[in-house]
């Protein structure tokens, strides 16, 4: 097992004190360690918000993209090299909110990307707006009279739009965390991992004492995830008792068993990309 030391970049991050990403960033350095991954053969890819400021604190080869284009970008990388340990960081705002397209197709063609949602409930980089996974009710800057809309339920969307690995971490329990992350990178197919990652500055109702008080772990109530039904069952389950946790996994193709071109000749990025006289004339040809 490699190090976590070696994960760690003079750069120190500058999350509010208490932050719940301290916690995620932890246990992404953890899992990598415990998969024993070189930094420089992965790539951590984010979007924008706090929480996607993680590549900058984590010494692996990271890409800072566009508001909810992270899944995209990393998908693109993917194709690239698809051997590569691809890892997408962001928050609900940026993947649930205007990234949700992009995240809905790398899930339906089980792109072999891990996607860490820190979801807090709340757009907190620009200092506390209602977020698509804020609670009913909840009073933020944009909604003074309490939000109107119901939240997103991420497990469901994943389970319906084909992710293959589905599950819910909590910043209260890193070590937990790391090992749902590290399930997720191993796996080969589309990894959700949802995260209540608490915004200790703008969200006062989803704390960690709310997280003591309402989360359990599914495998300690023998849940069967290789059972999509039991898995929308636990999905759903939301009040006074939220199950954290694999919700669901199964092996199914990736986008690229299913491409001609990906699955032979290894990645494009190791392919030469010089081309024969034969080719050249060839292509030439075409444009006389
Ligand atoms: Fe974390 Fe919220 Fe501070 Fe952003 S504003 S760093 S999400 S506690």
């Amino acid at each position: 097992m490699l190090q976590l030391a070696v994960y760690k970049p003079e750069t120190q991050p500058d999350w509010c004190p208490g932050c719940g990403d301290f916690s995620v960033l932890a246990g992404l350095q953890q899992a990598l360690a415990s998969l024993d991954i070189d930094p420089e053969q992965v790539l951590v890819v984010s979007g924008i918000g706090c929480s996607s400021n993680l590549p900058g604190f984590i010494n692996t080869y990271g890409m800072h993209t566009l508001h909810g284009r992270s899944s995209a970008v990393a998908g693109g990388a993917w194709f690239a090299n698809h051997e590569m340990p691809v890892v997408c960081t962001g928050g609900d705002g940026d993947g649930y909110g205007i990234g949700i397209g992009h995240f809905i197709h790398a899930m339906r063609r089980n792109a072999n990307l891990t996607y860490i949602v820190m979801n807090n409930g709340i757009y907190g980089l620009t200092t506390g707006q209602v977020s698509p996974a804020s609670p009913l009710g909840m009073v933020t800057k944009t909604t003074p009279k309490g939000n109107i809309e119901q939240p997103i339920n991420p497990i469901a969307l994943a389970l319906a739009a084909g992710a293959t690995y589905v599950a819910r971490g909590a910043s209260s329990d890193t070590k937990g965390l790391a090992g749902l992350i590290a399930g997720g990178i191993a796996h080969k197919g589309f990894a959700l991992v949802d995260v209540f990652s608490p915004c200790v500055t703008f969200n006062k109702l989803q704390t960690y004492e709310w997280l003591r008080k309402s989360i359990y772990k599914l495998e300690d109530a023998q849940h069967d995830s290789s059972n999509i039904a039991r898995a929308y069952e636990k999905a759903l389950e939301w009040g006074d008792k939220i199950p954290t946790g694999l919700f669901y996994r199964i092996e199914k193709p990736t986008f690229s068993d299913g491409d001609a071109v990906l699955k032979s000749g290894g990645p494009l990025a190791k392919r030469s990309v010089t081309l024969t006289n034969d080719q050249k004339e060839a292509l030439l040809a075409e444009f006389r």
